[in-house]
């Protein structure tokens, strides 16, 4: 705790820097409690995946494993353990850079569809594997509008991802269209869906839908916490609607 409240009587100036350093301090307990749950929860992402690697290499190392496939499954458990921490260092890069908000946003015109297809036809085998059609439902006529195009490739990325990721098979839909002063882009998969009670907190930092059901998705928890962050500093909007078992969908609202 920084300090006890101090009472403020009065309406005067003096009094209302009292109440301004008040609020401040405040404020500033709210970010030091938030720093202290974001660090745990980094600690803890990066303890697992280290606990794995030290001890498939001590195995190793000590040599005398003959199997070679036994070899070869500790290799590549490392392997896969290492990548995660190079997801998780990647996510936290990104975030760190939103956070300080040093991120600029590097506006141009750009026409959205293209974005979005350029992400779709990448990501597209990774669905075909998995017998998952991706559907296009582009709105042709969509006029240009102005964002960060590397950001938002970066949303149409994550969102398109989790759509996959989240589905055994099915197919995904992805919609492009204008209403009212809005371009409306929705991402709409017939995977396992997310529990109502559950989606207010998808959007936080490092949080995963039961961590047995996504632990062997691989993921970081971090995907729509920036996803929000880039969609809002656009001054747009990003919802969700879902039903278990049916699938969810994503609908980013952008100004015109
Ligand atoms: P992750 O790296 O775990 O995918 P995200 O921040 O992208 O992190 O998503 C947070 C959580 O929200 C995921 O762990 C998952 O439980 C849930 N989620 C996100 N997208 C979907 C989706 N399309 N279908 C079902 N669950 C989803």
């Amino acid at each position: 705790k920084y300090s006890e409240n101090i009472p403020i009587k009065g309406n005067d100036e003096i009094a209302q820097l009292g109440n301004s350093i008040q609020l401040l301090g405040e404020q500033l307990q709210y970010f030091e409690k938030s720093r202290n749950e974001f660090l745990a929860a980094v600690s803890h992402e990066l303890r697992t995946p280290l606990t794995y690697i030290k001890g498939y290499s001590d195995i190793l190392l000590k040599g005398n494993i003959y199997s070679v496939t036994d070899q070869e499954n500790y290799l590549k458990i490392i392997n896969k353990e290492a990548s995660r921490i190079s997801f998780l260092v990647n996510d936290l890069f990104e975030m760190s850079k939103l956070q300080i908000g040093e991120f600029e946003l590097n506006k141009e015109k750009a026409m959205i569809n293209m974005l979005i297809e350029k992400v779709v036809s990448n990501l597209e085998p990774a669905a075909r594997k998995k017998g998952i059609e991706i559907k296009r439902e582009y709105q042709t006529d969509l006029p240009a509008i102005p964002i960060d195009v590397h950001r938002m490739e970066q949303v149409f990325y994550n969102l398109i991802e989790n759509a996959i990721k989240y589905s055994i098979q099915g197919e995904i839909t992805v919609r492009s269209y204008l209403k009212n002063e809005f371009v409306i882009i929705e991402i709409k998969d017939s995977g396992i869906g997310i529990p109502s009670d559950e989606l207010p907190k998808i959007w936080e930092r490092f949080y995963r839908v039961d961590q047995s059901r996504t632990r062997k998705t691989g993921g970081t928890g971090l995907g729509l916490y920036v996803v929000k962050q880039i969609i809002e500093s656009h001054s747009g909007n990003i919802v969700v609607s879902s039903v278990e078992n049916e699938g969810s969908t994503f609908i980013i609202f952008l100004k015109l």
